[in-house]
């Protein structure tokens, strides 16, 4: 029986899962967060309601503790599960790292020098790892990463037509992210449809607050739409995704916008809360039914670049066996899958519009007519499994 711990840091929290392998079967989860503040917060979750605890956590360490009491006051046992390995999901592998890796104090430099490329994640998750490894000092860490999937791009699909020595001096290529999910997804769609994923030409969107959508050839990423960062490609919950860079340039010249100004409004004001004043599909659908444009216009404008990027990796690809959504608007919006693929029917792509409506919620669903060429499903996502497999496989290599 194996168990796996995966871990989600960031600066001032963590996020964490205890899954039995056979079965891949959560046991716990929880959320330590507010460290470093007066007040602390923590969530341990078994079975039933969860547990909650308010408590100063000053530091990482601190809140592994407060973790492994958790564990000790409410279960389950961390002696009768006692994980074998410690996953740790990490934003940023740069051009480094292509798979999960075991860490160890080389790689936790190699972590903390990609920091610059990641500013907001590489370092909480290297917080959470140095808890971690002293919490848990006797099992293998293995570092998996949002970029690693991606890392099977091909020049043309990762390069950026800028200028060659700038590129090269300060590493700016496509990384892409989402990866893990990615992976997953295209892994799951497979075996659903009973067939080899060596075989199959899948496109996956990945549409949650943060949206991608990835072309995998064979089990490979060959191009996904986030880049340098996760700004770019889709139109997102608050992120701009694609716009003329030239946009930021007039702002900052014309309008005085400061560096961080700048940063704030494409990340944080802009995609659906800037269009619309809010993220939440549910609210915006709601909205765009009752007759109002602003909420119709947001939607018209997130589908739009969908079609885009549908029309785009089925170019790429050379036409698609299966093309999956994922994540909160993918598993739960019926009329973002409809509008994303609409169009598309010369290229063999045909939902069918009650499977759509009806298709359930946590399974795997078809909603492709039976007459399409183009396999289309609804297939949810489960990150932590995905960092769970991959850490397991890591640690028994
Ligand atoms: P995620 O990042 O995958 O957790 O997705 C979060 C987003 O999914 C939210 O901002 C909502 O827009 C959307 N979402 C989640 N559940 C639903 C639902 N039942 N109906 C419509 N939208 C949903």
């Amino acid at each position: 029986m194996s168990v796996v711990l995966v871990v989600n840091s960031g600066s001032s929290s963590f996020k964490y899962q205890l899954i039995e392998m056979d079965g891949e079967r959560v046991l716990a989860s929880g959320l330590v967060e507010r460290i470093g503040e007066a007040a602390g917060h923590a969530e341990h979750k078994t079975a039933g309601e969860p547990f909650e605890i308010e408590r100063p956590i000053p530091n990482h360490t601190a809140g592994f503790r407060l973790m492994l009491d958790a564990f000790a006051n409410h279960g389950p046992s961390l002696t009768e599960h006692a994980p074998v390995a410690v996953g740790h999901r990490v934003v940023h592998g740069g051009a480094r790292f292509f798979e999960a890796t075991l860490i160890d104090d080389l790689v936790e430099i190699n972590i903390d020098d990609l920091s610059f490329l990641a500013p907001l994640h590489n370092p909480g998750a290297l917080q959470g790892i140095r808890a971690a490894r002293r919490a848990f000092d006797a099992v293998p860490h293995v570092a998996v990463f949002d970029t690693a999937f991606h890392q099977t791009m091909p020049p043309e699909a990762y390069t950026y037509a800028l200028e060659r020595e700038t590129a090269e001096k300060h590493r700016i290529r496509r990384y892409g992210f989402h990866g893990t999910s990615h992976k997953f997804v295209s892994e799951a769609a497979a075996a659903y449809l009973g067939r080899p994923n060596s075989e199959l030409k899948q496109v996956v969107f990945h549409l949650g607050n943060g949206a991608s959508v990835t072309a995998v050839d064979g089990g490979r990423s060959v191009d996904t739409s986030m880049g340098f960062t996760p700004l770019e490609g889709l139109v997102m919950g608050t992120r701009t995704g694609d716009i003329d860079p030239a946009v930021l340039i007039h702002l900052q010249r014309r309008a005085g916008l400061t560096t961080n100004e700048l940063d704030d409004l494409v990340n944080k004001r802009s995609g659906l809360v800037g269009l619309a004043g809010a993220n939440d599909m549910r609210d915006l659908t709601a909205r765009a039914q009752a007759g109002e444009a602003e909420a119709q216009l947001a939607i018209d404008v997130y589908t739009h670049r969908l079609r885009a990027y549908a029309g785009a990796y089925l170019a790429q690809l050379g036409g698609a066996d299966v093309i999956s959504f994922t994540a909160g608007v993918g598993e739960n919006v019926a009329h973002i899958r409809a509008a994303a693929l609409r169009g598309l029917e010369f290229a063999g792509v045909e939902i069918d519009a009650e499977r759509n409506e009806n298709a359930k919620r946590g399974e795997i669903t078809r909603i492709s007519s039976d007459a399409s060429r183009v396999a289309v499903l609804v297939v949810p996502t489960d990150e932590e499994v995905e960092i769970a497999r991959q850490t397991l496989a890591a640690a028994q290599e």
